[in-house]
């Protein structure tokens, strides 16, 4: 597991505004499965996706 800096997908913005996510961890699956073509730093507004926020917990115990 290791902290990367954040970044979303650009197709965030074809699902509802509550439903956008970014990810900041290099070992989520979601976040592994953006092209790197489609991904964009930042948070873009978004909320932490939650694998990221549990792999950043399981990281730190
Ligand atoms: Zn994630």
């Amino acid at each position: 597991m290791a902290k990367v800096p954040e970044y979303y997908s650009v197709k965030e913005t074809k699902k509802p505004i509550k439903k956008r996510i970014y990810h900041d961890d290099d070992q989520c699956r979601a976040a592994r499965d953006i092209p790197q073509s489609e991904r964009r730093n930042g948070t873009g507004g978004y909320r932490q996706c939650q694998e990221c926020i549990e792999a950043s917990l399981v990281s730190a115990a």
